[in-house]
């Protein structure tokens, strides 16, 4: 369990006008500026539980970005902060802190409210962002992505787009004015100019236990949007057997934190609860979930992921004042999936960040047959049968029951987890990645499934899968005696941020 985020000595943090990133500070005759501290002291204070001042938190980001505080250092101090939690204040301070380290972006002032962005705390098979940025663009939004790598077990938006030969994650803030001029979107890192506080940090977070934080999370995700100037966010909070919280109740706690310290930096934030216990789609790995994230732009695909874009897409043309209502923005989301209009803004968006025009048009254009033979693809498939190496398996077939079972879940984190040992995901920072590996899944949750019927295509470079590789994915099908059912839909719940007082908008 995370160590929380704690309200501060003053029950609310002092408010931030929107846009002052300098932190506020006392009236009055100036204070005496305090001695800065050692980061031996910095990280004893938190270690300790005591409460880092603003100072103190841009003095540790400071020497995170000029390569003054060594990785134990760095790592000494995320364990601290992960065990001793940081209240609102010092959690504001320190997404301050992070989006300071670098430039700030500026846009024209007629596009603010258009302004609009989406970020997922990290899921397995999640293309949302794939979709989801050129359907906004498509709907008259101008969206600044900064995006994220793979984190843990969960996929990266930047490595799924990188799987496209070409396909250019840095870009300069005026390259990315110019890509909202030209197209609308475009999905970038953080880079040396960009939040690079937060690269080093997200990093370092992964290989030292430390995802799990809630003011961690909350500064790495809203340091990146503040430095984005944007109108309204939708955080996208997972939780389940997959997400780094699994109970509704965690998440909606980092949700709580996500849309009060983004109120306090000026930043209107909503967060969506979704359930991450399948993989979302029937899509998982880098190339294969670009093409799961085309087939919803071609107005198909799988249900739960167009769901999940069409809502949270309402939430944000609603949230920004583009809309009357969530579902009327969630209908015009649908719309530029259905007539093709967010496929033209991702061949667009593709083009200008580097791909070959020719690819980014034949792979939009092309049936899903021909873009698979456009991505790079893994050397062999190996299909699962349901279940394969049940104990009854293990009988004379004539004494083997040949029942129907139905599918109750296909559990993410294990296959997440193969998949990663397979070479989807990264055990070192910067460590190469295999964009063909991934795994289709070839039955849906709620049908029926015959035993013996292949339910999951496994795509790697290794020969083939071992033994407890292929047992650990047998055992992440789970089936029942249940009737057949629909799936539910992922969305659970939305936390809104605060009405504005001069707000028309009613809350749905
Ligand atoms: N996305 C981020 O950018 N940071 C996190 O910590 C989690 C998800």
């Amino acid at each position: 369990m995370a160590a929380p985020v704690t309200p501060g000595p003053s029950a609310s943090p002092a408010p931030v006008a929107p846009g002052d990133l300098s932190g506020g500070g006392s009236r009055g005759p100036p204070d005496p500026p305090p001695e800065p501290k050692q980061l031996p002291e910095l990280i004893r204070l938190k270690r300790d539980g005591g409460r880092l001042s603003e100072a103190d938190i841009r003095d540790f980001v400071r020497a995170v970005v000029d390569g003054s505080a060594q990785g134990a250092q760095i790592g000494a101090m995320l364990m601290a902060i992960r065990l001793r939690g940081m209240d609102l204040e010092e959690t504001a301070a320190l997404t301050r802190a992070l989006a300071k380290s670098g430039q700030q972006l500026e846009w024209p002032e007629a596009w603010r409210p258009q302004l609009v962005d989406k970020h997922s705390t990290g899921g397995v098979g999640d293309k949302v962002s794939l979709v989801l940025a050129p359907a906004l663009a498509a709907c008259g939004c101008k969206v600044p992505m900064i995006s994220g790598r793979g984190l843990g077990h969960t996929g990266g938006t930047l490595d799924k787009l990188e799987s496209i030969p070409g396909f250019t994650v840095i870009q300069s803030p005026e390259q990315m004015q110019r890509l909202l001029e030209r197209v609308g979107c475009c999905i970038v890192g953080q880079s040396k100019k960009l939040v690079p506080a937060d690269g080093i940090l997200y990093e370092a977070r992964d290989v030292t236990a430390t995802v799990d934080s809630l003011p961690l999370i909350t500064a790495s995700i809203l340091s990146k949007k503040v430095v984005e100037n944007l109108s309204a966010l939708v955080v996208d909070v997972k939780f389940g057997g997959a997400a780094v919280f699994s109970s509704q109740a965690q998440a909606r706690e980092l949700a709580e934190v996500l849309v009060g310290v983004g109120a306090s930096l000026g930043l209107r934030v909503a967060a969506a609860l979704t359930a991450m216990d399948n993989p979302l789609g029937r899509s998982v790995g880098h190339t294969l979930e670009v093409e799961e994230a085309l087939r919803c732009m071609d107005g198909a695909g799988p249900a739960d992921l167009r769901d999940l874009v069409t809502r949270l897409g309402g939430v944000l043309l609603w949230l920004s004042g583009q809309a009357e209502a969530q579902d009327e923005g969630a209908a015009r989301v649908a719309k530029a999936l259905e007539d093709g209009s967010a496929r033209d803004r991702f061949e667009r968006m593709l083009a200008a960040q580097g791909v070959d025009p020719g690819l980014a048009r034949a792979l939009c254009s092309g049936t899903p047959a021909q873009r698979r033979q456009l991505l790079p693809g893994a050397r062999e498939q190996e299909e699962l049968h349901a279940p394969a190496d049940a104990p009854a398996a293990a009988r004379p077939a004539r004494q083997r029951p040949l029942p129907a079972g139905t599918v109750e879940l296909v559990q993410a984190l294990p296959l997440a987890r193969v998949l990663h040992e397979l070479g989807a995901g990264r055990s070192r920072a910067g460590e190469p990645l295999r964009p063909g590996v991934g795994a289709e899944l070839l039955v849906s949750v709620g049908q029926r499934l015959r035993r013996g019927t292949p339910w999951l295509r496994v795509h790697l470079d290794a020969p083939a899968l071992s033994g407890p590789q292929r047992r650990a994915l047998q055992e992440a099908l789970v089936l029942s005696d249940r009737a057949p059912f629909a799936a539910s839909s992922p969305f659970a719940d939305l936390v809104l941020p605060p009405p504005r007082p001069t707000s028309t908008h009613t809350q749905q």
